[in-house]
């Protein structure tokens, strides 16, 4: 009888599966295993844990879907992920919401998954429920989040929030720009309609640090477990660094795009690069990078936020749908300028959120990883698996190529399906 169900083995390693579960790590013994894969000399990493990203169903599934989303996800490496509460319809901001969209990313997703739910204005009484459900944590807009149906949070609003959240023991993630910072610099720069140099410095750095400094001190008063999400500037990094010196619970994330596109690449590519907090300059692109490999950013998170293509054009920068549609591409772009944040892709994403089956390949953990070849690949329109064929990285190269993924040992195909992750509670 063989030990394993699969050993998978390259020049850099080898893993022993047993029921979807990863039962050695390092050398390879020859015929242990009812099936054998020898990836040559690629290199086997745990999977991408993408704690942010937009699918948008129900409601807007023509936008992108479970099934859609989660297929380019594992395409580029991903095994997990974690969807916003928005901008599916209704957003969660109930319980009823909450478990609609847990059934039906049940039903669709091809990749273990959890869920967000929202931190509103109108959901202050409906959190306990959802933390009950499952969630994983609550998500906060501090400004306009571009949909009427998902209200922001003023100060007032998220302590409350924050303080049921510290009660039900789940962190609360924030989008973090400060909206009369942003209100006053448009009134000082009125913007020129079709101008993506508009829309970038319509959208200062400084509207991020205000937020962050008021979503730091409400946490450090809570005692709420804190992320910020999509920081984009070293200065957002120094304040989560100088807080968690001072005790607060408070984590940051940075996205793909933050490190892969800077403003002139945003202006030349066009709608495609329009998102907020807005790409940033050259020299701020390469302080993240520093930043990112002195392991003070604690996540990398796709942000993937699709949209049809026809909200992406007009003439109106700042009336089309800003939100980076990057899922299948981001990580071997990363990864292919330094190997190091795998880490933040995967090990400190399982850690910040309590999935203790996540984000390694040691023994006891589930068989999550991808298959890493050192191979280029030149990004096309036609190898896009989203829902629509839209990406700020098409042209780029990158030096790697994800050339399998696999959930719990099963290599992913359309058969697939995702099982729904809630953390432990108490
Ligand atoms: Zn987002």
């Amino acid at each position: 009888m063989s030990d394993h169900d699969l050993v998978v083995h390259s020049t850099h390693g080898a893993l022993a599966i047993r029921d979807g579960i990863i039962t050695d790590s390092g050398s390879y013994t020859s015929g242990s295993a009812r099936e054998e894969i020898d990836f040559g000399d690629a290199l086997i990493l745990p999977g991408w844990i993408d704690a942010h990203v937009h699918f948008n169903e129900p409601g807007r599934a023509d936008w992108e879907g479970f099934a859609t989303g989660s297929r380019a996800l594992a395409a580029g490496g991903g095994t997990t992920f974690f969807d916003m509460p928005l901008n599916s319809s209704p957003p969660v901001i109930t319980r009823t919401a909450f478990e609609e969209k847990r059934r039906i990313g049940e039903e669709k997703s091809r990749l273990d998954f959890a869920l967000w739910a929202g931190l509103t204005p109108d959901s202050l009484n409906h959190m306990e429920a959802m933390a009950d459900a499952g969630a994983i944590g609550f998500k906060a807009f501090m400004c306009p989040s571009g949909l009427d149906e998902f209200q922001s949070a003023n100060p007032s609003t998220l302590r409350k929030g924050m303080e049921i959240a510290a009660r039900v023991g789940l962190p609360v993630a924030v989008h973090a720009e400060d909206p009369d910072v942003i209100i006053q610099h448009q009134l000082t720069y009125p913007p020129a309609s079709n101008d993506m140099r508009a829309w970038l410095d319509s959208r200062p750095i400084e509207a991020e640090l205000s937020a962050i400094r008021i979503a730091i001190a409400l946490a450090g008063e809570t005692g709420c477990d804190l992320h910020i999400v999509h920081v984009t500037c070293p200065e957002g990094i120094d304040l989560v660094t100088e807080a968690k010196k001072c005790g607060v619970r408070v984590t940051v994330e940075t996205c793909p795009h933050y490190l892969l596109l800077d403003d002139e690449k945003a202006i030349a590519t066009g709608p495609a690069a329009k998102c907020a907090p807005p790409i940033r300059s050259k020299a701020t692109v390469a302080a993240m990078w520093k930043k990112l490999l002195a392991g003070e950013i604690d996540t990398i998170g796709s942000d993937h936020s699709p949209s049809p293509p026809e909200l992406k054009q007009g003439s109106d920068i700042f009336a089309m749908w800003g939100g980076i549609a990057g899922i299948q591409h981001g990580l071997p772009l990363v990864l292919s300028q330094d190997l190091k944040p795998v880490l933040q892709l995967a090990w400190k994403v399982a850690h910040r959120f309590h999935l203790p089956q996540k984000g390694s390949l040691l023994p006891g953990q589930d068989a999550d990883f991808m298959v890493l070849k050192k191979q280029p690949l030149t990004i096309t329109r036609d190898q896009l698996l989203t829902r629509h064929a839209i990406s700020p990285y098409i042209g780029m190269t990158s030096a790697y190529t994800v050339v399998a993924t696999y959930l719990r040992g099963q290599k992913v195909t359309t058969d697939t399906r995702g099982k729904f992750l809630s953390p432990p509670r108490g």
